[in-house]
């Protein structure tokens, strides 16, 4: 049996709307996209509704005749309070991981939040040496509200596995701390958005602060724009360089990996390095 809206349980109304933002919805419109530029203007179009969908509505409203002119466009004016400096003072503010989380999960500027299951906000050991940061959570890690918990994890957990590095290890020489640019996934894995990363940023240097790793691992274009302004991974990965002031590693994100086996050969490579900068630094 067909379901409309009016026969929908509360339920399923829910798991409808659940799976709809799932599948990246954020905003609710229509099948095509409306030339609201080209359309009438709103009296008669309303005079037509009132009248086909109550009769007793007789009464025809006169023809608007708008002798104004076009009305000019309105500059956007940003009014509230700048959302890169609100970030800056909760991140300063926080004294420990802990801290600086519930200040992420108060943080009200970042419109990914209202779409995202969860905060992802990090997992792994805070005291390893070394902290790898990624892009942003896809859709298992926003279900599970950790970080790289989907196949591109699971390839990042093999591949420090065949350098005896885990992230769940006790010692911290041998573990890592796992974190992302963003928090909160974008709505259909999208890219993430300058401006989200701007507001991010303070966040995110306030926790390399806490944390306090002796290497960053950069993985993939994204990581290295938002550290190091640069993008150009194939380039830029095996290539040791300074992001927040630390030793830092460019390399190819796990999810290239998976579609691009090839590269598992340079990623090696870079695991290798990783290793051998562990222990001379
Ligand atoms: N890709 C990322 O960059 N981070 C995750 O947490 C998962 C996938």
């Amino acid at each position: 049996m067909t379901q409309t809206l009016d026969t929908m349980s509360y339920d399923a109304l829910v798991a409808a709307l659940d799976w709809q933002v799932d599948l990246g919805v954020d905003e609710a419109i229509g099948d095509g996209p409306i030339n609201r530029y080209g359309l009438d203007t709103q009296a008669p179009r309303l005079d037509a509704w009132l009248k086909r969908d109550n009769p007793a509505v007789t009464q025809t409203a006169p023809p608007v005749t708008d002798t104004r002119g076009p009305v000019p466009p309105v500059p956007f004016v940003h009014t509230g309070p700048d959302p890169v400096a609100v970030a800056k003072a909760a991140a300063d503010g926080a004294a420990s991981l802990g801290a600086l989380r519930d200040a992420l999960d108060a943080y009200p500027h970042c419109e990914l939040r209202k779409g995202a299951k969860s905060l992802v906000f990090a997992d792994g050991n805070p005291a390893s040496r070394v902290m790898i940061i990624g892009e942003a959570p896809g859709a298992d890690e926003d279900r599970a509200g950790k970080p790289f918990v989907g196949r591109a994890g699971q390839l990042l957990d093999k591949m420090l596995a065949a350098i005896t590095m885990d992230r769940a290890a006790p010692d911290a020489a041998r573990a890592v701390y796992l974190t992302n640019i963003l928090p909160w996934r974008p709505p259909q894995n999208r890219d993430p958005d300058p401006a989200e990363v701007a507001m991010m940023r303070p966040f995110l240097e306030r926790h390399v602060e806490l944390v306090a790793p002796d290497i960053l691992v950069l993985m993939g274009n994204h990581a290295c724009h938002a550290l190091m302004g640069r993008k150009g991974i194939t380039r830029l990965r095996g290539q040791w360089t300074t992001a927040l002031d630390r030793p830092a590693l460019p390399m190819f994100h796990p999810a290239y990996l998976l579609r691009n086996p090839a590269a598992k050969r340079e990623a090696w490579a870079d695991l290798l390095a990783l290793n051998a900068k562990l222990k001379d630094t």
